[in-house]
């Protein structure tokens, strides 16, 4: 089983699914207001390749991940750029839907959008009022962190030391009772977004959504929230705290992947050729590229995503490609078992996709020392990537047929005893038969003329 480091405990310990053979995991998904960046880039692979994972080892997964669609930042952007909250929102999603597409993210089971969930979230915002852990302010409903015990678990602080590093926006202060407590409800300014509800026409704050929505449709004693290190504290903390106060079983662990660090390790990249949004990066790069960087790290580190880090990462795949390309005539076997065995122990420990990714590669070498084990490491190295990781090797190449992928052997065979002559011959007779050929380092490369 999946041993996975608990973010309240910080200790590694396995995954102890809520119903056997089952897991309800819930992921903060994005606030649609402009371009996703780097940051969302690596939180969608990080946890497409944990869910695909699980998948793989025969887990019934069920990953839901919410659209935040109304949101300050919305407000302001829809003012900016005249329009509706509304119709920001809905450009701004279906951009992020094509992004996470194109790094080849798997859509969530589900995905709600807070809009939707106003009503439930009214109702349990009445509840916490009713109930002394919630206080009305000038512009709004507030959340009394004091109010709860074990307030601080996520950031692995108490509520005093909390309170003495906390700092408070100006137009909050007035209304908050500690600089700790957050808004539940927001009263709308003229020509806002509005819903109605019994403290006056407003919005719900951002933490009280992903409550409504993840138990909504996971049930309580869910088995697993996940996010970005930034989201620890306080969203998440402000997230259990409202459930705690509900008297509701909320998630029974949490997980979070680090940030995306530039080269002097500050958080977010400004200089990857001074590309920082995702959709810039995808101009640039095959999202395999991002998808294998974040492979070839561990998934709580900080992510330095540098020129040298994606070249790195580039290379590693053309390797994976080029092992892909060759192993196509290979017989079909089943795959390696001692390879997948390794993989998994790997893969168990706290997801160390680092060293399963050196389990792969020690598949490709000990394939081309041992071409009689080849079929099955190619097998293994196939099964690994492609059904585990979700990195497609080589993908839209279709399988050679035998008669074209033996006149390809035939060819590098020729070049190697530079007979150019045959070589040539060979490139023509593959020219007829509607192929490309191009010489590339691993040998003779085909592919379909369109
Ligand atoms: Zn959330």
């Amino acid at each position: 089983m999946l041993a996975l480091t608990d973010t309240a405990t910080g200790q590694v310990a396995p995954l102890e699914p809520r119903d056997p053979g089952k897991l309800a995991v819930y992921l903060c998904g994005p606030t649609v207001y402009g371009p996703s960046h780097l940051g969302h880039g690596r939180v969608s692979l990080v946890w497409d390749i944990f869910r695909r994972y699980l998948a793989w080892c025969g887990f019934e997964v069920r990953f839901v991940s919410n659209i935040t669609d109304i949101d300050d930042k919305i407000i302001a952007r829809a003012a900016q750029e005249r329009t509706t909250a509304e119709d920001v929102a809905r450009r701004y999603e279906e951009l992020w839907w094509q992004t996470t597409g194109k790094l080849g993210v798997a859509r969530p089971d589900a995905t709600p959008h807070a809009t939707a969930y106003v009503e439930e979230m009214v109702e349990l915002i009445g509840n916490l009022l009713r109930t002394g852990h919630a206080y009305e302010g000038g512009d709004g409903v507030y959340f009394s962190t004091g109010s709860i015990a074990g307030y601080g678990l996520l950031a692995r602080q108490d509520l005093a030391s909390l309170r003495a590093g906390a700092r408070v926006e100006a137009a909050e202060e007035a209304a908050k009772k500690s600089p700790l407590d957050f808004a539940l409800w927001k009263l709308a300014k003229p020509g806002e977004p509005h819903w109605p509800s019994p403290w006056g026409e407003g919005r719900p704050g951002w933490h009280t959504e992903c409550v409504v929505m993840s138990l909504g449709l996971l049930g309580e004693g869910f088995d697993l929230h996940l996010g970005g290190l930034d989201l620890a504290f306080p969203h998440h903390e402000n997230e259990r705290a409202q459930a705690v106060a509900a008297g509701l079983r909320f998630a029974e662990r949490w997980a979070h992947n680090g940030m995306v660090v530039d080269e002097r390790g500050d958080k977010m990249s400004r200089s990857v050729g001074n590309i920082t949004s995702l959709p810039g990066f995808l101009e640039h790069y095959d999202g395999r590229v991002l998808r294998t960087l974040v492979l070839n790290s561990h998934y709580r580190s900080p992510l330095a995503v540098t020129p040298e880090a994606l070249e790195s990462a580039k290379g590693m795949l053309e390797r994976l490609d080029n092992f892909a390309r060759e192993a196509r005539s290979a017989p079909e076997v089943a795959p390696d078992p001692t390879v997948l065995a390794k993989f998994r122990w790997r893969m168990d420990d706290d997801l160390n996709t680092t060293d399963a990714l050196a389990v792969i590669f020690g598949a490709v070498r000990d394939a081309r020392a041992h071409p009689s084990r080849a079929p099955a490491l190619a097998a293994a190295v196939r099964e690994c990537c492609e059904k585990a990781l979700g990195l497609a090797l080589a993908p839209g190449e279709e399988a050679l047929d035998s008669h074209v992928a033996s006149l390809v052997a035939e060819r590098d065979a020729a070049r190697a005893r530079r007979d150019w002559a045959k070589a040539d011959a060979i490139r023509a007779e593959l020219q007829g038969l509607g192929y490309v050929v191009e010489d590339t380092p691993a040998g003779t490369r085909v592919r379909r003329e369109r």
